[in-house]
């Protein structure tokens, strides 16, 4: 089966210690485990997608504006990359699809879910933050898709460990997801 990396939000607004929405430490913590699935979706010819966030200042008509503080503004540093990851990003950018949104799901208003399709693509594998927010709105939309999920749980996290946590257990559960860690699936418990 095809299928492609979605990296969600993994950029310094949400992950380094000044980030204007940081997940802190935890974030900080799944960033070799990021780099290392980009590079080897990359390496093995897979579909890979940087999705990120992008917002204009002061936006009236966006509900975010409401709900946080401004954070992924564009033409910001605050879009970079994180670490690692934009290390790889630089390295393989010809091989890897960056992809703006602009709400919390991939899917939402952007051209990936025919980009997936026109390449066959059936399973999407998720990774990046927050677990609760945008990675899981990514993968309601998947599910609803049909798209088979995988989601990389030592990939993934949250400023709230309590969101992390009822975010892993719905993906399973409910959207029927594979959960997996350091590359294998994780047992049923
Ligand atoms: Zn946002």
């Amino acid at each position: 089966m095809k299928k492609a990396l979605i990296v969600i939000d993994y950029t310094c607004d949400f992950v380094a210690d000044d980030g204007k929405l940081t997940c802190g430490k935890p974030g900080q913590a799944i960033e070799n485990r990021i780099a290392e699935l980009t590079r080897e979706f990359v390496e093995n010819g897979e579909e890979v997608v940087m999705a990120v966030d992008v917002h204009e200042e002061n936006d009236p008509y966006h509900p975010e504006t409401a709900l946080f503080p401004p954070h992924n503004i564009r033409e910001t540093s605050g879009r970079n990359l994180y670490g690692k990851l934009d290390e790889v990003y630089r390295r393989y950018r010809e091989q890897i699809y960056w992809m703006d949104k602009t709400r919390y799901s991939a899917f939402a208003g952007t051209d990936l879910e025919i980009r997936l399709r026109a390449k066959g693509i059936e399973e999407v594998h998720l990774v990046g933050v927050c677990t609760d927010i945008c990675v899981l709105h990514t993968a309601v939309d998947a599910y609803n898709k049909g798209f088979r999920i995988v989601i990389h749980q030592d990939a993934v996290q949250s400023f709230d460990p309590q969101g992390h946590e009822w975010a892993l257990r719905h993906f399973k559960g409910t959207l029927g997801a594979t959960l997996m860690e350091k590359g294998t699936e994780v047992a049923a418990e």
